[in-house]
């Protein structure tokens, strides 16, 4: 096919489409969590004794007992048996953002030549993926050994239903074998039980005698793209890349605001509620959907989870909503910034912590001494945000998602926290000092009743902050829709655990003065607030004016690049961090670095390889293709005695050699090869790799714009944005 007919055709075939069948609905309750071997179908399959044990196991995440195991194996087996899987397969989480898995049969070969479904415990608690093929930053070297998985019992195991069959699969984590984590779930794992510790020591000195397990919470809001496949699968770059390399803005954008809580498109509709049947059988809470502020753009979101399995969920809901997709018939972009010149995609993780006994704790609640406890926790988070800002800015850095921020559509790179106008006063007035003024008599029957009462109120929003309180959580807006959100909660996990311990060591020196514990609490917080009360920011994150006061009056880093960000990976005060907290080993972290260096750097030398493919392969031919044309229509109409105009002509043959010149230069930028150091490397691709695309892209874009429809070989932004 020559020239636009592949699009055409691409067109037709979108609009003559069946439309999918839509299955007959069926209620939740019948279908919830049918895949998932949970609580309930272990206490309906187990003996009383090993079922108390396994669910001791899963609550406070105690070893299992290896007998215990054996039989939750069996009875894990028969269930997935007679849902049909044939295989079960160890899933991790490696420190890409993919999900891995590694397949194995139930079947035995016996010595009389026969079969038997087999799975023991051993193979439940333990596997042995060949690990040498996931990124590992020079941690297998090091150790020269192979990976294993092993059932992390808090995330329950579920049934994958595929076309080629069902799949038991059980959430593992991933380490070598001298116990160093290859992985995002371990570090997540020990992020919790670190920040439980701290929580713990506070809840005491705030008077409390019963106090649960503390955990975090996620509740993660993932936007989307959806393209047809029919003009997807004619766009090399979305192919690989997952974005457009190229395109021009179309006619109409996002400029009307009529797309966000629009009506969704009926195609879309029928996808999203078969993906939502999917969630549920998965026992994944799925509750929001709608459009967003682009047009094809949609999100999901599911209620919230404890931190560990809202992050296995999440990885679950990415797959689900990919192979979802193509059944339907479009590819789904989770990439952060798909198309230039229009809104990108983020993932809102609602974080908090709580526990059984006393609640979510990022809750102001309805008594004073709440109120009193929630400040302490907000408190450490204002804490924790300003002294590891960069790390926030660390986790969320990739390639892809350095598109979105700074941009005005997406938090900036620097990291602040808006509190509201009401809690953003009460700490102003911590700061200076007035609550303790302004205290009342007659109601002190725990000591901290000074404290001004809050209302509960979500309703102010700022929607230009990377880190918001929303009411009774945090709301991370920076980081990006295809990340795993388990990096981003390992942060603010082992954060808050460091701002807690330093609080429960502050108050307890304050009360060992003789303090009672209200002042010891406004004596801390008043610290925390002139130590880093300039991190809480409750205006237009995205003006110029902030950018240039929080870097020179508050002193707050600002990271625009991945290259700026991940080396503090690197630094001292985040390494012992990490160490101190035991959520990651130095040599932990250094693997992190690296791993995560690499994807960044790799990402965009092969997005630069792709752009100089795509425009001497498809781009330049179709130039000139059509400037033949143009010009043998010139020629012949020149020998009538007709004279054409020839601007258009040459408007594209120098917009052609402008094109094809950048291109070269790319191609040369690209062969550079000596590097000092990584960062030195991850720069080169910011400031040099980057820039040198986008002049490619430039003279390719205003191509398209000059170039006859019928030459052109790329489905356009129109076509892809608005066609479904
Ligand atoms: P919005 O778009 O207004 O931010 P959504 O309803 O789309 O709100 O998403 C809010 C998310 O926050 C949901 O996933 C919700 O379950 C989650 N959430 C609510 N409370 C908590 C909490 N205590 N901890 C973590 N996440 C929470
Ligand atoms: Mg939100």
């Amino acid at each position: 096919m020559t020239g636009n007919e592949a699009r055409v055709q691409a067109i037709q075939q979108i609009v003559n489409r069946d439309a999918a069948p839509v299955s007959p609905p069926q209620s939740l309750e019948a279908i919830w969590a049918e895949n998932v071997f949970n609580l309930t179908k272990m206490q309906a399959s187990l003996p009383k004794a090993v079922f108390k044990s396994i669910k001791k196991t899963i609550v406070t995440g105690e070893k299992l007992d290896a007998s215990v195991a054996d039989a939750v194996a069996t009875a894990m087996r028969d269930w997935a048996i007679a849902k049909g899987a044939l295989y079960y397969a160890h899933v991790f989480y490696p420190m890409t953002n993919m999900t891995a898995e590694k397949h194995d049969g139930f079947i035995s070969v016996q010595g009389d030549g026969k079969v038997i479904s087999e799975f023991s415990g051993k193979v439940l608690v333990q596997g042995e993926p060949d690990g040498s093929s996931f990124p590992n930053g020079g941690l297998r070297d090091t150790f020269e050994a192979r990976g294993y998985t092993g059932w992390d019992v808090t995330s329950p195991a579920y049934i994958m239903e595929t076309d080629n069959g069902s799949t038991l699969c059980i959430p593992t984590v991933f380490v070598s074998w001298t116990g160093e984590a290859l992985d995002k779930k371990v570090p997540l794992l020990r992020s919790i039980a670190a920040m439980d510790k701290a929580a713990n020591k506070v809840l005491s000195l705030l008077g409390h005698t019963d106090i649960a397990h503390v955990n975090s919470s996620c509740g993660a809001e993932q936007e989307y793209f959806l393209v047809d496949t029919n003009f997807a699968s004619q766009r090399p770059d979305l192919l690989l890349a997952g974005r457009t390399l190229f395109g021009k803005a179309p006619a109409k954008g996002q400029e009307f605001d009529d797309h966000y809580f629009g009506a969704i498109p009926e195609r879309v509709q029928v996808f999203m509620q078969d993906v939502e049947e999917n969630l549920y059988k998965l026992g994944i809470p799925a509750k929001t959907r709608h459009n967003e502020v682009a047009p094809g753009q949609f999100e999901i979101a599911p209620f919230f989870e404890a931190a560990n399995v809202a992050s296995d969920h999440q990885q679950l809901i990415m797959t689900v909503l990919r192979h979802t997709a193509k059944k339907h018939g479009f590819m789904c972009l989770l990439h952060e910034k798909p198309f230039a010149g229009i809104n990108g995609s983020g993932k809102h993780v609602n974080w908090s912590v709580g526990n059984a006994t006393q609640g979510n704790l990022l809750d102001p609640g309805d008594s004073p001494h709440d109120n009193a406890q929630f400040l302490v926790f907000c408190g450490a988070v204002i804490r924790g945000v300003h002294v590891y800002g960069p790390l926030m800015r660390a986790a969320i850095a990739t390639a892809s998602n350095d598109h979105r921020l700074g941009a005005n559509e997406a938090p900036p790179a620097i990291m602040s926290v808006y509190l509201g106008t009401q809690l953003e006063e009460v700490f102003e007035q911590i700061k200076s000092g007035s609550v303790i003024e302004s205290k009342q008599k007659g109601i002190m029957d725990l000591g901290v009743d000074v404290l001004p009462y809050l209302t509960k109120d979500a309703g102010d929003r700022n929607r230009t902050s990377p880190f918001a309180f929303t009411g009774n959580r945090f709301e991370f807006r920076a980081v990006g829709s295809s990340q795993s959100v388990a990096g981003p909660l390992i942060v603010l996990n082992t954060m808050l655990a460091d701002s807690l311990a330093w609080i429960g060591d502050r108050l307890e020196a304050e009360l060992g003065t003789g303090s009672d514990l209200n002042t010891a609490i406004l004596t801390v917080l008043k610290e925390v607030m002139e130590k880093h009360g300039q991190v809480v920011f409750g205006g237009n994150g995205y003006s110029e004016e902030w950018h240039k006061m929080a870097v020179e009056e508050r002193g707050l880093a600002n990271l625009p690049t991945t290259a700026d960000a991940l080396p503090y990976l690197k630094a001292d005060f985040i390494e012992a961090l990490f160490d101190r907290t035991g959520v990651l080993t130095p040599v932990e972290l250094e693997s992190r670095f690296e791993v995560y260096a690499e994807q960044y750097i790799l990402s965009i030398e092969v997005e630069a390889k792709l752009v100089v493919s795509m425009a001497k392969t498809t781009i330049y031919p179709a130039a000139v293709e059509y400037l033949s044309k143009l010009s043998s229509t010139i020629a012949s109409l020149t020998g009538l005695g007709i004279t054409l105009e020839q601007e258009s002509a040459k408007a594209v043959a120098d917009l052609t050699n402008s094109m094809v010149d950048a291109a070269s230069k790319l191609s040369a930028a690209l062969a550079k090869h000596d590097f000092a150091s990584t960062e030195e490397h991850m720069h080169y691709c910011a400031t040099t790799l980057r820039p040198a695309m986008d002049e490619v892209r430039n003279y390719a874009d205003a191509l398209e714009a000059n170039v006859a429809d019928r030459f052109w070989p790329l489905p356009t932004y129109q076509e892809m944005l608005f066609i479904k």
